[in-house]
């Protein structure tokens, strides 16, 4: 007789229907699975054989074949066992069928019919939900994971013979409620801390509020990493898709799985030695790379030029599309990938070039090989380029907290959302620099008019530049003048202060 089960197979954040169908017939006694299994999967058949004598039941001695449907497309996690073995206890008539029509099976089985957490357990159960089963079957450890989608009933299952008992009527197995409580709110270390660094702080508030990229430079010290870990708290808090998304996208890298859906926005400060794959993703079975784990957050790029040629200019690809394409010999999927990216630089290789007291000790080639470094395609793609001093003098003064300045950014948002409305932009930054779109969306008055081509000519801007800074001006606007409607032009205050969050460390203003 033949039996079916379901489940799903992992591509990216998404999940794809996994037909397991069984036949067993009388024949020699063994196990085969066909419909190109991976090596993992082919271990599974010796859990599932191992985990069937432990079910409870009788299974006599048959030829037993397994297909995995559709053959077209790899197999490599462990977490398919749960629907084989079901499969095969359906055929063996151990369980009845029908209630196997409307359940998604997720889990791996140990040798002893243990059902064990596997990676995705969350992906898994979105996908059944939307593709409108009824249930799903998973490890008790993965239950409030799973449970993270609303419209599912989630069975935890301890062991095979606990789903058997169920699937027969005999000890049904109740649906579990989630138990851990929602992620605290909370923005982690305050931006009151951050002390006399005017133009570091006003080029994260404008970071934050247009979903501008950020490149700060100047010596060692001077608070970039401090900056850093309080502008992902400037972020907005993830809603809806995005929270479940970047939940997904974390549920593939942890240690730990999942117990409540994102909220805070994630940052992710790699180090300038990470590999290609670890920051674009990659790996066998895939994982995403840092880009991805920074998806709706801060991607925190310390020391920007010693970053691999690889790794910078890989990331051209997520910067401009959101999202990032693997293709490997196995596999070729995509990852989101929408990030604010910050760097972070010295202006030489020591770190002092242009500081008030120390001396710098590069050679004028040494520093100009360092700042070659940066390539003219990425700093494209990065509004503000904002230096920052030592400190003079500590004011002592208070400054304002995260919470003010988050005030400020979400009236910013919403006049972005109210002026792009129509549009597929999600904020200023968005707006291309091509074609008409700036000049609709970014009108100027004639004083901001006269500014900015006074500069464009004294800077040797390229048109793309002039528009970079036209599309900060009206974040500046939308921080700056909240009280006036959506359409109201650019000044030359905003102007000027939009040039002056753009400076290349080597003074060359034109890129
Ligand atoms: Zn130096």
């Amino acid at each position: 007789m033949l039996a079916r089960t379901y489940c799903a197979g992992l591509e990216g954040v998404d999940g794809y229907l996994i037909t397991v169908e069984a036949d067993v017939r009388r024949g020699l006694p063994g196990l085969t699975v066909v419909g190109r299994a991976s090596g993992a999967v082919g271990e599974a058949r010796e859990r599932v054989r191992n985990a069937l004598a432990h079910c409870g039941h009788e299974i006599r001695p048959r030829k037993q074949v397994v297909n995995l449907a559709p053959a077209d497309r790899r197999k490599d996690s462990p977490g398919i066992d749960l629907s084989m073995a079901v499969a095969l206890l359906a055929c063996h008539e151990v369980v009845p069928t029908a209630p196997l029509d409307k359940l998604m099976l997720w889990g791996e089985l140990g040798l002893d019919g243990v059902v064990r957490p596997a990676v995705g357990a969350l992906i898994v159960a979105d996908f059944a939900r939307r593709a409108g089963f009824e249930a799903i079957a998973v490890p008790r450890d993965s239950a409030d994971e799973a449970a993270l989608c609303p419209g599912l009933r989630v069975l935890p299952v301890d062991d095979l013979p606990a789903l058997v008992a169920h699937l027969r009527g005999e000890v049904p197995i109740a649906a579990h409620t989630r138990t851990e409580p929602e992620e605290a709110e909370g923005w982690g270390p305050d931006m009151a801390d951050v002390q006399s660094q005017a133009a570091g702080r006003l080029a994260v508030e404008v970071m934050a509020a247009g979903g501008h990229n950020l490149l700060l430079h100047g010596p060692p010290g001077v608070g970039k990493t401090m900056l850093a870990r309080r502008a992902v708290g400037l972020l907005p808090a993830l809603a809806g898709d995005d929270a479940l998304e970047v939940t997904k996208l974390h549920s593939l890298r942890g240690s730990r799985a999942p117990t409540s859906l994102r909220r805070r926005p994630p940052v992710r400060m790699p180090h300038h030695t990470v590999s290609s794959a670890g920051l674009l993703g990659g790996g066998q079975p895939a994982r995403p790379g840092e880009v991805s784990l920074a998806h709706c957050g801060l991607l925190f790029l310390d020391e920007l030029p010693e970053f691999a040629r690889a790794c910078t200019e890989g990331m051209r690809e997520p910067i401009e599309d959101g999202e990032v394409s693997l293709v490997r010999a196995n596999y070729s999927l995509r990852f989101p990938a929408r990030f604010q990216l910050m760097a972070a630089m010295n202006p030489c290789p020591c770190g002092y070039l242009g500081h008030p007291q120390r001396q710098c000790t590069c050679s004028s080639a040494a520093v100009q090989r360092y700042q070659a470094r940066l390539s003219g395609p990425l700093l494209d793609r990065i509004d503000l380029v904002v230096p920052m001093a030592p400190p003079r003098a500590l004011d002592g003064g208070p400054q304002e907290g995260t919470a003010e300045i988050r005030a400020r950014i979400s009236v910013a948002r919403a006049r972005q959302r109210e002026r792009l409305r129509g549009t597929s932009h999600r904020n200023n930054a968005e707006i291309p620099t091509d074609g008409g779109a700036i000049e609709s969306l970014c009108p100027l008055d004639d004083d901001g008019r006269s500014l900015l081509s006074k500069l464009t000519a004294a800077r040797m801007l390229s048109p793309r530049a002039r528009d970079r800074m036209r599309r900060v001006a009206t974040t500046l606007v939308d921080l700056q003048r909240p009280g006036e409607p959506v359409e109201a032009p650019i000044g030359r205050r905003e102007i000027a202060i939009a040039a002056s969050l753009r400076r290349l460390p080597n003074m060359q203003q034109g890129a």
